[in-house]
């Protein structure tokens, strides 16, 4: 058996905060503003797993009305949430994803992103795919005031 799974995520961009991608820092000017320290891009790999596994999502999982997870490391959310998927059985094929934003740009910090995503997921860095895009200074994203990461991923089960 397989299924996909789609995740989505937004978060503003503010002064004072650091802007993560898939568990690296990257030097910018603004950061993700949010609950936890706000990788809008793990979280949306959350929400393809656990939506593939029909495990619930982030929000579910990691209430942000819970001050548990204040200034919680999302890669660690993604180990967590990958631990549950495994548990249920799945294996997990394959990653792609979408980040888009205005600035910083994303591509210098492709490899490095696949990595860490492969090794919180335990997968070849050749399964995981990150594109990145600008929204052509239109919209929130395209005016520099959020960042939007999208994940798909494959998951199969004997
Ligand atoms: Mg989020």
């Amino acid at each position: 058996m397989i299924r996909v799974g789609l995740g989505r995520d937004l978060h503003r961009l503010v002064r004072g905060r650091r802007f993560l991608l898939g568990g690296v820092e990257i030097p910018a000017r603004r950061g993700e503003l949010g609950h936890s320290d706000g990788d809008a891009l793990a979280h949306a790999v959350c929400d393809a797993i656990l939506g593939a596994a029909g495990l619930g999502d982030i929000g579910a999982l990691f209430p942000p009305a819970d001050a548990a997870w204040k200034d919680a490391d999302s890669m660690a959310l993604l180990r967590a949430s990958f631990e549950r998927v495994k548990k249920s059985g799945w294996r997990l094929v394959n990653l792609d994803c979408v980040v888009s934003c205005e600035t910083p740009r994303v591509l210098p910090w492709r490899e490095e992103i696949r990595a860490s995503l492969a090794r919180a997921l335990e997968l070849d860095p050749a399964a995981v795919f990150v594109k990145g895009k600008t929204a052509e200074g239109l919209g929130p994203v395209g005016k520099g005031r959020a960042v939007e990461a999208l994940a798909l991923c494959l998951l199969e089960k004997n």
